[in-house]
Formats: C-alpha cells, structure tokens, sequence
C-alpha cells in the first residue's frame, strides 16, 4: 500500500502551528485539509482526551456558528492527540484562516458554563470532557503559536 500524504510529514521537526495538511479536488470543488497542531510531536506530552474531546465541542460549536460555518466539512482530534484536523470548502492557505482559528480559541480560553453537547444524549461519553483542560491547551496555543503566528510554523518542515 502507498505511504500517505500525512505520514510523509516529518514529524521530528513538527513544532506547534497551523499547516495545510491536504488539498483534495472532488469535481469542481477544493477541500483544504487543515493541520491544527497543538503540541510538539513525540516531545511535548499529548493531550489528554478530556481535554481534547472539550476542546472538539467547543471548537465545533464556534466554527459552525462563525462567518466560515457554511464551508465548514468536519473539525475533530487526530488520534494522536497532538492537535486537530479542520476541512473546509476551498483551496485556501493557513493565512486566510488564520483569524477564526485565533477567534476558536479565544472563545475556548473565555469560555464559562456547561460545554454545548454535554449530556448522554448529545454525546457518547459526555462525562470524559475537560473544560479546565481545554482552557490550558487554547491558552499553550495561543501563546506558542496564534498571538504572533509565524510564517515557519505554517509551512511544514522538511
Ligand atoms: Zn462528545
């Protein structure tokens, strides 16, 4: 079998940011798969999933309700726990997201109250969701990567 696009990626060299993962042609529309990353691969610890299962409420909450909610596909965790995969109709760059990601997770660091989604019948384990957790993972993110975004931390390293 072929080695896929996501395992090419040099992940020792990976450093918290946001990158353009993917970018899929289905007729005449583009999909850009986003590459959320959030913590350093295989040094930085992974999330755990409390944290990152409040952080995937909270951050699908907000895009699907934010200026971008109608090219929104899909917005979830990658099982690694290092970060998150956000698909969008589009050929776009890491740029011209840039400022709804930096609002997504604003809105996770200032966020008070019940998570949306967080009862047996909206979730399948509405129990094992972190919001304290998801405020400390939006703050690390914010700080290391989004308040200043640098050029090199959305392009990936070879
Ligand atoms: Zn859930």
């Amino acid at each position: 079998m072929e080695k896929i696009a996501s395992f090419q990626i040099n992940h020792e060299r990976l450093l918290p940011g946001l990158y353009v993962s993917r970018l899929d042609k289905s007729g005449e529309e583009f999909v850009t798969t986003f590459d959320i990353r959030i913590t350093r691969p295989n040094f930085d610890d992974v999330m755990d999933t409390a944290s990152i299962h409040a952080i995937e409420h909270l951050g699908a909450t907000y895009l699907r309700s934010s200026a971008i909610k109608d090219k929104v596909l899909y917005f979830g965790p990658m099982g690694c726990r290092t970060g998150f995969y956000l698909l969008i109709f589009g050929n776009l760059t890491p740029s011209d997201i840039l400022p709804y990601i930096k609002d997504t997770f604003l809105y996770i660091l200032n966020f008070e109250g019940k998570i949306p989604g967080q009862s047996a019948i909206e979730c399948g384990n509405y129990k094992d969701l972190s919001l304290e957790g998801a405020k400390c993972y939006a703050k690390k993110y914010l700080d290391e990567f989004l308040l200043n975004s640098p050029i090199d931390r959305m392009i990936y390293p070879n």
